[in-house]
């Protein structure tokens, strides 16, 4: 693909209640996309575009604001909260269509904004699809740190493909954003979607850092969905271990069979109450256990066949501002 120095950069950004650090990270993101528009890396129609997921605080106001304010920013506004990954989807696929490359980073500064520069460098030299990655973790706590390496152990374990350390900070170009897209599934893992789409693609490596104001997004039960979601929208490894499962109480039963009929032969015949109990429970907890990751599937094919839009717009400053 013919990638030239007016290419349109548009930096997707997905607030839910970020009042607190939007006046920083306009102020951050707007001074990296000028330096990039002066040295001419991007073309003048770049753009930062905001989706606000449904906030309950005063972050639409904010946007609206820095609209009419700044030039350069635009805004999306959820009717609702339809979280972090569909904001993310859907600020691509508003921007995609003016749109060369798409950088997508959080609104609470974690991510090193200087490593937006540095992911459009590799996109001029030919990258379609650039992952930011953490070298290190040092702000997140100990617990966090724990649970995303043997979350990225886990997955990788379970035969998914994932950047290990890349969360959703990345650059990706036109064609790999619309090939994003084309998937239409309703349980999102983008992290785990990028990497089907090919193309070449290459990583930018950046120190994480603390939250610039307000509280995380995303408590510990929210990660633990989140994960749970990702397992299950791209393995079926749970499905295979129930059989594996199934299989071994199959072997133990036998084993319980030979040893109850010899124990009958030989005329022990009061014995059997903790036996029958062992195996009720053992097996009423095994079969609880696959109907439920059974269920767990069942569940996402019923979210998925009904085919229910991922996300509603209700109001959208983004094509006004590149149509005019
Ligand atoms: N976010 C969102 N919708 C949600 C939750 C979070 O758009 O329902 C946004 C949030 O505003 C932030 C990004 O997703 O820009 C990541 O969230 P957060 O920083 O709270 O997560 P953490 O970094 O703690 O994992
Ligand atoms: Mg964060």
């Amino acid at each position: 693909m013919n990638k030239n120095k007016e290419d349109i950069l548009t930096i997707v950004v997905p607030c839910y209640n970020e009042e607190e650090v939007l006046p920083e990270t306009v102020k951050e993101l707007g001074e990296i996309l000028t330096n990039l528009i002066t040295q001419s890396k991007v073309s003048s129609l770049s753009k930062i575009l905001f989706v606000n997921d449904g906030s309950k605080d005063k972050t639409w106001q904010l946007i609206s604001q820095y609209t009419k304010q700044y030039d350069y920013v635009t805004g999306i506004k959820f009717s609702r909260n339809y979280g972090h990954q569909n904001a993310l989807l859907a600020g691509m696929s508003v921007a995609v269509k003016y749109s060369d490359m798409i950088i997508t980073i959080d609104a609470d500064l974690q991510d090193d904004v200087n490593a937006i520069p540095k992911m459009v460098n590799k996109y001029l030299q030919g990258y379609d699809v650039i992952y930011g990655v953490r070298n290190s973790r040092k702000t997140d706590t100990f617990f966090k740190r724990r649970t995303a390496l043997a979350f990225y152990a886990l997955m990788e374990k379970l035969g998914v493909n994932l950047v290990p350390d890349s969360a959703d900070y990345r650059l990706l170009s036109k064609r790999a954003t619309e090939s994003l897209l084309r998937f239409k599934e309703r349980n999102l893992f983008l992290r785990g979607m990028v990497p089907l789409v090919g193309y070449n693609s290459t990583k930018v490596y950046y120190a994480r850092k603390e939250r610039f104001a307000g509280k995380s997004k995303y408590p510990l039960s929210k990660m633990i969905h989140f994960a749970f979601d990702g397992i299950t929208s791209f393995s079926i490894a749970p499905i295979h271990l129930i059989l594996y499962l199934g299989l071994l109480t199959v072997i133990i039963s036998i084993i319980c069979m030979i040893y109850t009929l010899v124990e009958k032969c030989m005329g022990h015949v009061v014995t059997g109450w903790s036996s029958l109990m062992i195996s009720i429970w053992l097996l009423g907890g095994i079969q609880l256990i696959s109907i439920s990751v059974i269920g767990e599937y069942i569940g996402k094919i019923f979210s998925e066949v009904k085919h229910r839009p991922r996300f509603t717009i209700e109001d959208e400053t983004y094509t006004k501002k590149m149509s005019k």
